[in-house]
């Protein structure tokens, strides 16, 4: 008998893991892929660690949870700085006053601002109402055109004025010439990839790969006194409620031999509608190599169905309602702690993660 089950070798599973068995309590990881860490795996290439689902970024202006996590490895200096590459005009990210010199020739902040505000007036929003009226608020419509439109409806496979407009609030907006894509105080890439992270949390746990809960579920709610779950919550309760949407993602890796520099970027963004992927990474780039040869993923942005990984909620107002129907059965589980992107249908980021996690295990323990 164990004191926790844990769904999930991801980032939130292995958090709590590791506080857990820090405090002596014995826990069983299972997970259905073949590797730990979720969708932070790093797995290395021919010397390079290759993010293999996607570019992952780690980024907090908390002090105790960037002291949190390089307790367990060392981060580089890496900034996110990608860029945009609409039909071969390359643009700065996140919009700064780089992306509007280029666009507009403008040289100062009051140019630009100027700029924004007059296409923004010819539109007459006056409270933003979804993600394309958020966007032309915030940057106005020739940014919103070759920047924004393309990629937001590519990623999230439904117009953007069928979506939130918090998903585009994620990007920064600055009036300066400054190319960070984050305005938070820390940011970095562990030196030697993500995945060292997780088995260092996971050290004094028992950890079972291969093994889906849903296959195994009578046996394996035996096993511990308590659940802790970060599956997808509408599977745990069996859809009743209905199915949650996501947005999936295809990865398309190279290797290109000979290669030493394709891009000169480890993030470059595809903004028009018709280049069917959304962003190619380099992944040497996030640690600075120098190899001879380089490695490239092609992110292709596509429809989920219950067979693919969900990788993205549609957090729109069905979606959210569905899950707060989930979400009321699961505050009335005595034994069984919901946590991480996928049971808790939240667009969460490693830092958000590892912040819930550690609140998690506050209440839990009683800290
Ligand atoms: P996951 O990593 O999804 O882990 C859940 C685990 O549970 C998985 O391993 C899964 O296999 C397992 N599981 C699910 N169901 C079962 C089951 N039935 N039985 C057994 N196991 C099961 N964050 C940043 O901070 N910076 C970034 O730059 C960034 N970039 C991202 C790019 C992409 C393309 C994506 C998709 C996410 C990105 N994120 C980024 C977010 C980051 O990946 C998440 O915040 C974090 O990985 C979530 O951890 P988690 O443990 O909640 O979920
Ligand atoms: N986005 C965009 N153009 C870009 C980059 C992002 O329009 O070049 C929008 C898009 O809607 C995306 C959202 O901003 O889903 C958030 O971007 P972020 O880079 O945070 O996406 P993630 O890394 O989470 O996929």
């Amino acid at each position: 008998m164990y004191d926790y089950l844990i769904v999930g070798a991801g980032l939130f599973g292995a958090t709590f893991a590791y506080e857990a068995s820090k405090r002596g309590k014995s826990c069983l990881v299972v997970d259905k892929r073949t590797h730990i860490g979720g969708n932070v795996y790093t797995e290395e290439v021919e010397g390079i660690n290759v993010h293999k689902y996607g570019a992952h970024i780690f980024h907090t202006n908390s002090k105790e949870i960037w002291d949190y996590v390089n307790q367990f490895v060392e981060f580089n200096r890496y900034t996110n700085s990608p860029v945009a590459n609409y039909n071969g005009e390359i643009y700065n990210l996140p919009f700064n006053m780089n992306t509007f010199n280029k666009l507009w020739g403008v040289i100062t902040p009051e140019q630009a601002k100027q700029k924004i505000e007059e296409q923004k007036k010819a539109t007459e929003i006056e409270v933003p109402k979804n993600l394309e009226e958020q966007a032309i608020s915030l940057v106005g419509t020739d940014i919103y055109q070759k920047l924004i439109k393309g990629y937001t409806e590519k990623q999230w496979g439904r117009p953007a004025t069928e979506l939130p407009e918090f998903i585009i609030k994620r990007l920064p907006v600055r009036f300066t010439y400054d190319n960070n894509y984050f305005n938070d105080k820390y940011q970095g890439i562990p030196v030697g990839g993500y995945t060292q992270i997780i088995e260092k949390m996971l050290e004094k746990s028992e950890v079972r790969l291969n093994e889906d809960f849903f296959t195994k579920r009578a046996e394996l709610e035996k096993v511990a006194k308590k659940i802790v779950f970060t599956g997808m919550i509408d599977q745990y309760y069996e859809y009743r409620h209905g199915v949650l949407e996501y947005r999936s993602l295809l990865f398309e890796n190279k290797l290109l031999r000979g290669v030493n520099n394709y891009q000169g970027n480890a993030v470059v963004n595809f903004t028009d509608s018709k280049t069917p992927y959304t962003r190619i990474i380099e992944h040497k780039h996030f640690e600075f190599g120098n190899q001879e040869d380089t490695i490239i993923t092609k992110e292709f942005p596509t429809e989920w169905t219950k067979e693919d990984e969900p990788y993205y909620p549609v957090n729109d107002e069905n979606n959210n309602e569905v899950f707060r129907q989930y979400k009321t059965l699961a505050d009335k589980e005595e034994n069984v702690i919901f946590g991480g992107r996928l049971a808790t249908y939240k667009y969460y980021d490693m830092h958000q993660i590892i912040g819930s996690a550690l609140k998690t295990v506050e209440k839990e323990f009683k800290i």
